[in-house]
Formats: C-alpha cells, structure tokens, sequence
C-alpha cells in the first residue's frame, strides 16, 4: 500500500471547474482521504496511520491528474510502460483505441494501415479481456482505459474492406463487442475517415454501436470527412449515436484544409444545435498541424507537410515534404508515394478555428500524440502543458480552472470513468501539482521528445510517479481502468 501523503496549501483546482481556493490535499493508500482548508489536517493525529509525508505547495496549483481522452497508446503502455511523454505532463490516465484503431481483437504480425499506426509489435490480442491482462502485467506508470476500434473488428471480420460488413459480419463484430464491454472497455470508437472503413454503412455501424450502447458505453468518432464535407460528416457521426442510442464524442474536431479554414464558425453551432437533443463531446489538440499516416491525397500542394517517419527512407524524418521533392525532381504527391509507408505532420489547420474549439464549452482535451514515430508531432509531449502556457496564461481566453476541467472533470464524466478527475474524498488519487507561472510545453516540431517545464509532481493511484527533479521515479503504479471504475 502506498504511503500517506499530505499535501500543504496549493491552490485546489479540483477539476469541477469551480473557483480555485488554498487548501491541503491527503492522500492515503489508492485513494484521496481528504480535501480541506488549509491546516485543518493535523499530521500528528494521522499518527496511528503512520505519519504522512508532507510537501509545502505554497504557489503551486494541486489538480486531478490529466485525462488524455485520445491517445494511440494502445502498444505503448506495453512496450514503453515507463510512458514519460504522458507521465512528464501531467497525464494519470490515457484512454487507447482511438479512431477506429486498437490492438484487439487484431492478431497479426504484419498490420497494415492505419493500424501501424500502433507500431507493429503488439498485435497478438484476440480480446479486450486479453489486452486488459497485457497491461495490468506491463504495469505502466498510467492508467490505461480502452475503447474498441472499429476498424479493427473490420480487419479482424471482413472477407472484403472495400465493402460494408455482411450481417454474418455484423454479427461477428458485435460479439467481439459485446467481449469487449464484458471485459470493461469504455465504448467504441471509429475512424470512417480512413479507406479501411469508409465502406461502413449505417446498418453496420449501428450494429456494433448498440452492443456498446445496451452497456453504457460511449462513441468516439474521427469522422467520414474533416475538409469540405464536414457538416455532413457531422451530421452522420450525431445520426449514429442517435440512432444508437450512444453519448457521442467527435475526436480532434477540426476544419482542415485552407478552403475550410474559419470553417468552425458553422460547425460549433450545428454540434451545439445536435447537442439540444443528444449528449455530444469533442476532444481538441492545441496545435494547427494534424498527424497521421503518409497519405498523398492529403497532399495539396498548398500546406506544409514535415515527414515524422517514412519506412523507404528513414533519412528524411524531420524534413518537409516540398525540400524532399524539389530535391528528387518530382511533384510532392509522387514523392509522398516514395516515402511510403510512413508518417507526416500535416499543417491543415488556423489558429482561430483552434481557438474557437479549445475555448468551447463541449470540448476537452486529448493529445492525438503517436508515439511509434521517429520524430513525433510535439503533441506527444507537450499537449496538456501547452493548452495551460498559451490558452490559459498567454492569451488569457480560458480561465485556469476551465483549462483543467477540460483535462480531467469533464472528460471523466464523457468516457464514464468513475472515482477519477475529480479531487474529492473517496476517488482515486490521481494528482498533478504544477507551478502557474512556469507550467510550459517545451516539445516543438523540430525537436519534438522534450519534457514540459513547471510539472512538479505527479502521483498515480497514490504513488508518486514523477517529479521535476527527478523525472520518473521509477514507479509504475497504473493499472487497466474498466468503465464506470
Ligand atoms: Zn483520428
């Protein structure tokens, strides 16, 4: 059992996104035991517990650990189980299985976009309860909760993936489904927008998403299109949940491409006009460039593209796109084809449209960082830090609680995680204390793996898992976190 810890005067931001007030926070065990006004906890009468550790919090905010509600996780909690690029920002708990995307119930040896994106050595799990059994053994440093991915039931069913699934495939994937919420996951997600499932139709999509919604489970979609198409694609994703009878949550909402840009101008009303009739969430990155696999219809000519990895051509991670074509002497979408399979960073996106959806009340926020790539897009490292440095303290347009309610309050009551995100006696003791003035990110696009500053100390289920000073401590305290748990 981890020790007692007893927290001194910081500033309780407790993730409801109610007014930050001085307070002490005791930890005991696994869990918050209590969340009071300054001094009202006296460490000798803890004694016949054992005497806390306390630590002086004086000028520094004590928040829920962070909730990265969209990771590609799924492989790096099992082979990098030490998770710094989370566990350095704050982040207690990610949940895995993101667009479409996730290791079970896929058992390959060679996985194919997009599931590469999950690198490619951890395919061998048949069923969530199986994936669930992976983590708890790796024991990462964060909590990991899951989602289902669409396009690997597809991958795993389907005789045929430029066709929607036959009802013997629908059946099929609704029972690896139906294992799935058995074994805890938290929903299913989908990722429409890429070929390996745009083929799904209504009928197939909704097969599936009702087995997720008879057991309370949620929906995270990357929708069919984020360019022109958007508000169809939209439209489509809130039709699905309703038609389901699942809480919806859009993932990285965007308006991407420059004919789209001031775009969330219509598409914020229409999520909030849906949302008068259904639950709608949207997670957010605070960056302006995108990152996913090399793809060259994704190539416009217009917009910078950096190449974060290429198979062919390991040498040109970290170089744009347009130097590597000029250099060969062909158009980018011809070198984009060479330098396949790999990954980019694609800058599709403006600042105002960014703004528009980090500051609005339906979003949270999720890294969308992939941690299988060379040189990965800075959000891996430095999302959480860099929504509280430039949205927060820089430009000033979210209130600090606001920020950190998008981190954990909010974002536990979308995925229905349960005693989590929120500090109050009785949930776990998932607990980040930063310091207001220096919380930064440092990662950027050309020298992406770098720890954020002013994240002072971060403790996982009660153990302290890091700080400033140290880095890791070496603790590895998380655990595979079921629905409602
Ligand atoms: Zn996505």
């Amino acid at each position: 059992m981890a020790p007692a810890t007893l927290l001194q005067n910081g500033l309780i931001v407790d993730g409801t996104g109610r007014a930050g007030w001085q307070g002490d926070l005791l930890m005991r065990g696994d869990r918050i035991a209590a969340v009071t006004p300054p001094g009202k906890i006296d460490p000798g009468t803890l004694v016949s517990e054992g005497t806390p550790q306390a630590i002086d919090c004086t000028g520094l905010v004590i928040a829920p650990g962070f909730i990265d509600v969209h990771t590609h996780d799924d492989a790096a909690v099992l082979d990098g189980p030490a998770m710094l690029p989370k566990l350095s920002q704050g982040i207690t708990t990610v949940i895995v299985g993101n667009c479409g995307i996730s290791l079970a119930p896929v058992v390959t040896e060679a996985p194919s976009a997009p599931l590469s994106l999950l690198g490619r050595l951890q395919f061998r799990h048949a069923s969530m309860a199986s994936y669930a059994d992976a983590v708890n053994a790796a024991q990462p440093a964060v909590n990991v909760a899951a989602l289902m991915g669409h396009t690997a039931l597809r991958m795993r069913h389907l005789a045929d993936l430029r066709q929607a699934a036959s009802p013997a495939e629908r059946a099929a994937m609704a029972a690896d489904m139906q294992e799935a919420m058995d074994a805890g996951a938290l929903g299913l997600s989908s990722g429409i927008f890429y070929s390996e499932a745009y083929a799904a139709d209504q009928d197939e999509l909704v097969a599936v998403a009702s087995v997720a919604a008879r057991n309370g489970g949620v929906y995270a979609t990357h929708v069919r299109d984020e360019l022109a198409g958007i508000l169809p694609a939209l439209q489509e994703a809130a039709w699905t949940a309703r038609q389901s009878g699942l809480p919806l949550v859009i993932s990285h909402h965007k308006c991407a491409g420059p004919a789209n840009w001031g775009r969330t101008r219509e598409t914020l009303p229409l999520l909030e006009q849906l949302a008068e009739g259904q639950e709608i969430g949207m997670d957010v990155y605070p960056y302006t460039a995108g990152s996913t696999v090399l793809r060259e219809d994704l190539v416009d000519g217009i917009i910078d593209i950096l190449i974060t990895g290429s198979q062919p051509h390991p040498e040109m991670a970290g170089r744009y796109l347009a130097d590597i074509a000029r250099e060969w002497g062909v158009p980018q979408p011809q070198a984009a084809v060479r330098l396949k399979p790999g990954g980019a960073c694609y800058f599709q996106m403006r600042e105002d449209d960014v703004e528009r959806v980090i500051t609005h009340p339906l979003s949270m926020i999720g890294s969308d960082g992939l941690p299988h790539d060379e040189r990965p897009h800075p959000r891996l490292w430095g999302a959480f830090p860099r929504v509280l440095a430039c949205y927060w303290r820089e430009k000033g347009l979210l209130q600090l609680e606001e920020a950190v309610h998008k981190m954990t309050g909010l974002s536990a009551r979308r995925f229905r995680l349960g005693a989590r995100g929120v500090l109050q006696s009785g949930h776990l003791a998932d607990v980040v204390v930063f310091d207001p003035a220096r919380v930064k990110d440092v990662a950027t696009f050309e020298d992406p793996q770098q720890f954020s500053d002013g994240i002072e100390r971060v403790w996982v289920n009660g153990v302290q898992s890091y700080t400033a000073a140290q880095r890791a401590t070496g603790a590895r305290a998380g655990r595979f976190v079921r629905r409602g748990e």
